[in-house]
């Protein structure tokens, strides 16, 4: 008996320890097995916790890779050249898009009619022209890139190529051309007033973030085709 209680004392603590073993080994490969899928538990609660924390840098991404979709270059859009055989003179040095030409000269005349003196600027301009402009003026008044473009398109991203775009100048008041005093004449108050009727809109008004306000720039929006080049500047905020 007393033999039988040492076996049994002698037992018990063997049998605990098989048991302690046993369950650690159990919970070993337990824990081999479902590592991965706690793993993936884990980082999909980690995911969730940064996707709710992380403020809104990631909206403001978006939007900021919506709005380099345009493919704007210092706030300026890319416009083609437009085909040679779409071109008009229709004074000396001023060439437009053929499809503008009787809007423009037709706006012309009723401000005539209504005693103001249209003058065309400038019309079509050529990539080139638009290169030797934005550079070689950019050297001459020492200015950066990015501060010429406030006051010139880069070439390639000119209205003035597309043939639809014309700066307007008063013919009484000269002195104004290419100024923003431009919009204290009474052409460019004609304009604000009737120019919409030709199909006539300001390009670069007050708001925009990018480029100086240019009263005396205009294009012309009369066309389907016109309305597809300046599709994208329309949609801006
Ligand atoms: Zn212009």
């Amino acid at each position: 008996m007393q033999q039988n209680k040492e076996i049994d004392q002698f037992d018990i603590p063997l049998a605990k320890r098989t048991h302690l073993n046993n369950s650690n080994s159990i919970s070993i490969k337990k824990l081999l097995i479902f590592s991965p899928f706690l793993f993936l538990f884990f980082s999909f609660v980690a995911l969730q916790l940064i996707r709710n924390t992380e403020p809104r840098p990631s909206s403001n991404f978006n939007f900021q890779n919506e709005k380099n979709l345009d493919h704007r270059i210092l706030g300026h859009l890319p416009y083609n050249e437009i085909p040679k055989e779409k071109l008009v003179l229709i004074e000396p040095n001023i060439e437009v898009h053929i499809d503008m030409r009787d809007s423009l000269l037709m706006m012309r005349n009723e401000a005539k009619r209504d005693g103001i003196y249209l003058v065309f600027l400038s019309g079509y301009r050529s990539i080139n022209l638009q290169n030797d402009i934005f550079y070689s003026l950019k050297s001459i008044r020492n200015q950066e890139a990015a501060e010429r473009a406030r006051v010139s398109a880069p070439p390639g991203y000119s209205e003035h190529s597309t043939g639809f775009a014309i700066d307007l100048g008063d013919a009484t008041q000269r002195e104004t051309d290419f100024e923003t005093e431009f919009e204290n004449t009474d052409a460019f108050r004609w304009l604000k007033k009737n120019a919409a009727k030709f199909h006539f809109k300001l390009s670069f008004d007050k708001n925009n973030k990018y480029i100086d306000y240019e009263p005396w720039h205009w294009r012309y929006e009369g066309s389907i085709d016109a309305l597809k080049i300046f599709e994208t500047s329309n949609r801006e905020p």
